[in-house]
This record gives C-alpha cells, sequence and structure tokens, in this order.
C-alpha cells in the first residue's frame, strides 16, 4: 500500500520510525506493526511505563533518553509527535533527507474509511470535542474520542476501530497532514496562542488551523464561529467547497445556529430545531458556541433533534474548565485552571454572575491583559496573584481593582480569597498563563487547588 503525500507516493511496507513515545507515537508503532512496517520508536525524554509496556507487547523496538541516527535515517516514512517542533534536529536530518513526516492523524487515518468529525481553535477545542462525543455515543453510534483527548486515532484503527471518530486537533498535528479529510471540520475560533512555534508569526498559525480544510469537497461540512474576525478574514482567502455552517449569537445570511430571544435556533440542511438556552448544561458564552458547533456537527449527521438536546442538557463539565469545586462560607470556588490564555480568561469572566476575586498567574506567555481589563473592572472584587514573578500583573491591575495581592504559592493565595472574599462572591482560578512556574501541569495546578478547596470545606 502506497500514501500519496505532496506527490510522492510513500510505500507503507517499508521501515516505518515513530518520534516520540507518548499517546500519539506508541499508538502509530502499534498501527504501523499491525500492516506490516519494520518499526522503531525513537523518544529524546523518557517514556511512561504503560507506553513501554504497550511497546513491548507488541514486540516494537524501541529507545528513550536520545536518537539513534543511524536507526532513524534509514526510514521509509516518519511519524512525529505533535509536541515535536518542525526546528528539532533530528526532524531537520529527517527533512533534509527527503523523508517524509508524518502525524500521527494522518498516518492512520490512511487506513481507514470511518468518517471524521475534526474540531480545532484557539479555545474550546477538548469542550467541543468531548461534547460532540457525548451527543454521539447517547444517540447511539459507534463512536471513537481521538486526537489530543481519548485514545491515539492509529491505536483505535488498529485495535478498536469505530464507524465515526470525533477528532480534536491541534495547531501541531495539521502541520503534518496532508491527504487526510475532515468530513465535519470545525474551526472554533483563532486568537494568538503558541506563537514561538510560528516564528511569532500570526498568519503561520492562522495556516496551520486552516489546514483542517484541505481536501474537503461539497459533501463535507465547515462548521466556525462567525464573528471571529481572523476566520472571517482567511474564509475570504480559501477556496473549499465544503458546506459552510457558521454559527454565532446574531442571525446573519446563512447562519446554521443563533440566538433569538433566549432560544438557540439550528438550521442545517438536515434539521431545524431549536433549544432554550438557558437548558444547556454548560454555563457560559463560550460554552453557548461550544453547544453551538456540537448541535450543528450532530444535526448534520442526521442525529434526532431530541437526542441531541437530551445530550447538550445533561452534559457534565470538563475537568479544569470552569469546573464547580466546592461552596464554602457561602463563596462559590470555580475551578478553570486549563484558561492558559488571555482570551480564556475573558470567557470565564464574561460567565461570572457575582463579585469574583480572581486568581491571576502562573508563566506569562507575553499576555496582553487589557483584553480582560473591562470585564476585571465590572466584575472583579480582587485579584490574586500566583506565580514567582507577578511584577507584570501586580503594575498593569494596581489601582483598577479595590484589592490585588501578592502570593507564590497555592495555599496562600487560597488563604488569601478566602480573606477577601465574602458571602454570596466567587472564587475563580482562571490564571491567563501556564502553570510551568509553581506546577507540573495545568491539571496539577486544577488538582491541587480542588484539593485546597475541600480541605477547607472539611475544617
Ligand atoms: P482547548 O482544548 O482549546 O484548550 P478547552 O475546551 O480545554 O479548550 O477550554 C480551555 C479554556 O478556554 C477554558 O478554561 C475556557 O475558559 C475557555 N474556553 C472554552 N471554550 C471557549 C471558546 N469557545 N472560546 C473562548 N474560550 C473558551
Amino acid at each position: 500500500m502506497t500514501v500519496n503525500i505532496n506527490k510522492q507516493n510513500i510505500d507503507l511496507s517499508g521501515r516505518l520510525v515513530v518520534l516520540g513515545g507518548g499517546e500519539s507515537g506508541t499508538g502509530a508503532a502499534i498501527l504501523g506493526k499491525a500492516i506490516g512496517m519494520d518499526v522503531f520508536l525513537s523518544d529524546m525524554g523518557k517514556i511512561a511505563q504503560k507506553y513501554k509496556d504497550l511497546l513491548s507487547s507488541h514486540g516494537i523496538l524501541f529507545e528513550e533518553g536520545g536518537h539513534s541516527e543511524e536507526k532513524i535515517l534509514n526510514a521509509t516514512v516518519v511519524v512525529k509527535s505533535p509536541g515535536i517542533p518542525p526546528y528539532a534536529p533530528m526532524v531537520e536530518k529527517i527533512a533534509a533527507k527527503g523523508i517524509p513526516v508524518l502525524s500521527e492523524i494522518e498516518f492512520a487515518a490512511g487506513f481507514t474509511d470511518s468518517r471524521m468529525v475534526c474540531i480545532t481553535g484557539s479555545n474550546g477545542k477538548t469542550t467541543t470535542t468531548l461534547l460532540t462525543y457525548h451527543i454521539l455515543k447517547e444517540a447511539g453510534l459507534d463512536v471513537g474520542l481521538a486526537g489530543n483527548v481519548g485514545n491515539s486515532l492509529a491505536l483505535q484503527v488498529a485495535e478498536d476501530p469505530h464507524e465515526i471518530y470525533v477528532i480534536e486537533l491541534s495547531s501541531f498535528q495539521l502541520e503534518n497532514m496532508y491527504q487526510f479529510k475532515a468530513n465535519i471540520a470545525v474551526i472554533m475560533n483563532i486568537t494568538p496562542d503558541h506563537l514561538d512555534r510560528y516564528d511569532h508569526k500570526m498568519e503561520n498559525y492562522v495556516a496551520a488551523k486552516f489546514r483542517i480544510l484541505q481536501n474537503q469537497t461539497k459533501d463535507d461540512y465547515f462548521v466556525y464561529w462567525q464573528d471571529d474576525p481572523i476566520i472571517r478574514e482567511q474564509i475570504a482567502h480559501v477556496q473549499s467547497e465544503a458546506m459552510r455552517l457558521p454559527f454565532g449569537t446574531e442571525r446573519h445570511e446563512g447562519s446554521a445556529s443563533w440566538v433569538e430571544d433566549g432560544i438557540i435556533h439550528f438550521s442545517t440542511p438536515e434539521d431545524v430545531w431549536e433549544i432554550p438556552r438557558e437548558k444547556l448544561s454548560l454555563p457560559g458564552l463560550h460554552n453557548l458556541y461550544n453547544s453551538m458547533a456540537a448541535g450543528i456537527s450532530a444535526s448534520v449527521l442526521n442525529i434526532k433533534k431530541e437526542n441531541i438536546r437530551h445530550a447538550l442538557e445533561d452534559f457534565e463539565a470538563v475537568e479544569h474548565r470552569l469546573e464547580y469545586v466546592a461552596t464554602v462560607d457561602g463563596v462559590r470556588y470555580v475551578n478553570d485552571s486549563k484558561a492558559t490564555n488571555v482570551n480564556s480568561t475573558w470567557y470565564a469572566l464574561e460567565s461570572m454572575d457575582t463579585p469574583t476575586v480572581l486568581i491571576l498567574g502562573g508563566k506569562d506567555k507575553g499576555n496582553d491583559y487589557s483584553e480582560i481589563e473591562e470585564l476585571v473592572k465590572k466584575k472583579v472584587k480582587a485579584i490574586v496573584c500566583m506565580g514567582l514573578h507577578n511584577e507584570k500583573l501586580l503594575d498593569f491591575f494596581k489601582g483598577k481593582v479595590a484589592e490585588i495581592v501578592d502570593t507564590s504559592s497555592l495555599s496562600e493565595a487560597v488563604a488569601q480569597c478566602r480573606r477577601l472574599a465574602s458571602e454570596g462572591d466567587t472564587v475563580l482560578l482562571s490564571p491567563c498563563c501556564a502553570s510551568f512556574d509553581l506546577f507540573k501541569s495545568y491539571e496539577d495546578r486544577g488538582e491541587q487547588f480542588k484539593a485546597a478547596v475541600k480541605a477547607m470545606s472539611r475544617s
């Protein structure tokens, strides 16, 4: 079997080298083995034990803690984990030898005819992916969850195939996708993020996101937020036959979903239906958009409107995304640790309907805090900075809120929140920043926050 990439036919009975031994790399290696390729996996860092066990049980050779050039540069094709940048030295050497480099999704898609619902965007990918999956699953479809969430697509294609997949795609994955076709492509929004990986050029990041549309035909669908200025601008330059299904709060010509008098309307070629906004299980404007995107996708897959409505109503919040933790002394504590950029914190604040004590801080990725200034002035009674370097936050917000305090640990921050919040308030962890100064990951930050709040509620 061959796969055609950028007009080259690549022989898939040759040698597959996988760079990166995480979920996607291990899955790709297992699929490669299953189709009879000579497979080798190499990771610069350590490989988690569960992946080592999986590789060994499939008889796949691997190395960790470095790359052996001679075992890599003889590859017919390389599958690269999305976390490895194109400018990593080994990737440059592979490219210099003319060896094609694919993403795991591209590779896996070559071995299945299942339908693909693919979701990308700067924010809201995971929520929309899980929500869409939830609707399809509840409707009884044979559906798999893949991409940044769930098991790798490759592993599922090899060992647990489904008729349809809902896939969260990051721009990093899209970079190495060529022949892949999404039956439904969703772009939630595009705001600056990860620009360090894109030469600090927004147009490169936008172009990577728009790769989700490549190869779509008139039988496919393109779902997007109609009010996003960057998407709108880019669409004007894109040639795609896919049917456009935009959504937003206002109804425009061709809108597939909009709100009128508190009712969310859906209108796709397959069905026309509505649901009261207050019935959505997920709160906030951003989750309205996420629900619209998921609802449209489900609708074009011919899922009954009763089923979609029901699933939108009973979906449970995703961990670390505006997740309610507990109420202590009449104060609600909300964990939005996943808000690692200014835009996501904007939406978290937008959804607040009580005075808010906001925990901000961490590793600043070049944030422009003026984007949330107005909402902070309107809704935030105090800011608790939590990070190793809070100077930028302190400088920016001083004088703009009644109180701002400087802390450098989670326990200190939570204690300050308890002091500053009164009955009826919300304490919101929505830090605008990456977590790596004080925590291992945003999950770790969220877990620690929840544990501290729960300990407080018991004391
Ligand atoms: P991603 O997978 O793209 O990082 P998530 O669904 O994990 O997105 O949400 C990350 C954060 O972004 C959440 O904490 C939430 O505050 C915010 N968010 C979620 N959906 C949207 C959206 N549609 N637009 C803007 N911000 C959003």
